[in-house]
């Protein structure tokens, strides 16, 4: 008998006959012999449609107000889910954030979770009921309701999964897992069996939407496997795992790219201590995270220097950057809001040298130039103009033998 904590977002209820169809799935597991924590998703459209009605009534929403409202969303799907559970015969309860008892810090509309309560929830998986629990959701230590950020509900499955020491979290979507690449620009695109928690998260940073970057860390800290899969079909989808020997026979496990930044470029700075931090302070001040820098000498104590922020940031980044670089003496400033950054990912790569070479000859035969570079362990990132990503994209999966199962 094996604890399974299963999240099933937005598109998966959507509306009343598939949460029904959901409450079936639930309860043939829990036949199987299972206790099952099941944490749903608002219908899918509703957290926006809260959204923009906050829009409506004030300029910014106050953020604990702004809560208040969008964890109605979850509310609805966890009570009709309960009665659709014992519509069918089954046992099950509907618990909200503040009853279950997920404590979280009182930062409004984007909350981390500290701790989760696990005694109310295990006296009723002892009564044999299935325990329904509302996503995204949290309170603080004075009793207010608090969200964790949108997105947020793979992250309390993951959190409740780790708290209850469960065998493992599936995370139900509208996808059949994680895959190679996007499979809307590459035909070819394949899902992977099996990623460790490290590959996965640089894949759900550097823009695959599949997992909230947030409910892999969790993963990983208490090694939850984590299995990504389709509500709609039977197949095994992708566990999201711990890193073993069967995984490095491909040293790339995926090809990913992100259009959501914009680049940045100080050209000729005086070269000389501080400089780098007068430049970012302000930028950091404003809130505006930046992502790649890239810095490199010129002749005559003069260096440029090259940086990405997310490309809502563009417009509120410039400004700033125009008035310390004025005041620091540097020529010129300039950007472009139209980059892709695309990436190869592998933990195989560590043991395989010239992966990096490999990317740099794909997109040089494809006529693509590279305006930035960035590695890690196990990635390789490169700018590149966003006219090229759907090229880059392809040529890279192809080049890896991607769209071949790995032996
Ligand atoms: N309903 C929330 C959102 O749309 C949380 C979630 O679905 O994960 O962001
Ligand atoms: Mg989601």
């Amino acid at each position: 008998m094996a604890l399974i904590v299963q999240k099933f977002g937005g598109t998966s209820v959507a509306n009343p006959e598939k949460i029904k169809a959901v409450a079936e799935r639930v309860l043939a597991r829990q036949r199987e012999g299972h206790r099952l924590v099941v944490v749903l998703s608002a219908m899918a459209g509703e957290t926006n449609r809260f959204v923009d009605l906050a829009n409506q009534m004030q300029n910014i929403p106050a953020p604990r107000e702004l809560d208040m409202l969008l964890a109605t969303g979850e509310q609805v799907t966890i009570s009709l889910f309960a009665m659709a559970v014992k519509e069918l015969g089954g046992d099950a309860v509907s618990l909200l954030g503040d009853q279950v008892k997920i404590h979280t810090d009182n930062m409004h509309t984007r909350a981390r979770i500290l701790a989760i309560d696990h005694e109310l929830i295990n006296n009723h998986l002892d009564q044999g009921r299935v325990v329904v629990v509302a996503g995204f959701q949290g309170v603080t230590e004075s009793g207010e309701i608090t969200t964790l950020g949108r997105g947020g509900s793979d992250t309390t499955a993951v959190a409740l999964a780790a708290a209850l020491k469960a065998d493992q979290c599936d995370i139900f979507t509208d996808v059949e897992g994680v895959y190679t690449t996007d499979p809307n620009i590459c035909a070819s695109a394949r899902k992977i069996d099996r990623i460790t928690y490290d590959e996965m998260l640089e894949l759900a940073s550097l823009g695959a939407k599949v997992l909230d970057i947030r409910s892999v860390s969790i993963a990983k800290r208490h090694k939850v496997p984590v299995q990504v899969r389709s509500t709609f079909t039977n197949t095994e989808g992708t566990w999201v795992v711990e890193e073993d020997k069967t995984m490095e026979s491909n040293p790339v496990s995926g090809v990913t790219y992100n259009r959501n930044e914009a680049r940045i470029t100080v050209s000729k700075l005086p070269d000389v201590p501080g400089i780098a931090s007068r430049l970012f302070t302000p930028v950091a001040k404003e809130g505006i995270v930046v992502d790649m820098i890239i810095q490199n000498t010129r002749d005559g104590n003069l260096t440029d220097l090259t940086f990405t922020v997310p490309k809502t940031d563009y417009k509120r980044a410039m400004p700033i950057v125009e008035k310390t670089a004025r005041e620091i003496g540097a020529e010129r400033v300039s950007g472009s809001e139209n980059i892709c950054k695309v990436s190869v990912v592998g933990v195989g790569m560590r043991n395989h040298p010239g992966i990096a070479t490999t990317m740099f000859d794909v997109l040089a035969r494809e006529g693509i130039n590279i305006e930035m570079i960035s590695t890690s362990e196990i990635k390789i990132s490169c700018v590149i103009d966003e006219k090229y990503t759907e090229l880059a994209v392809r040529a890279l999966h192809d080049a890896f033998n991607l769209q071949e199962k790995e032996a």
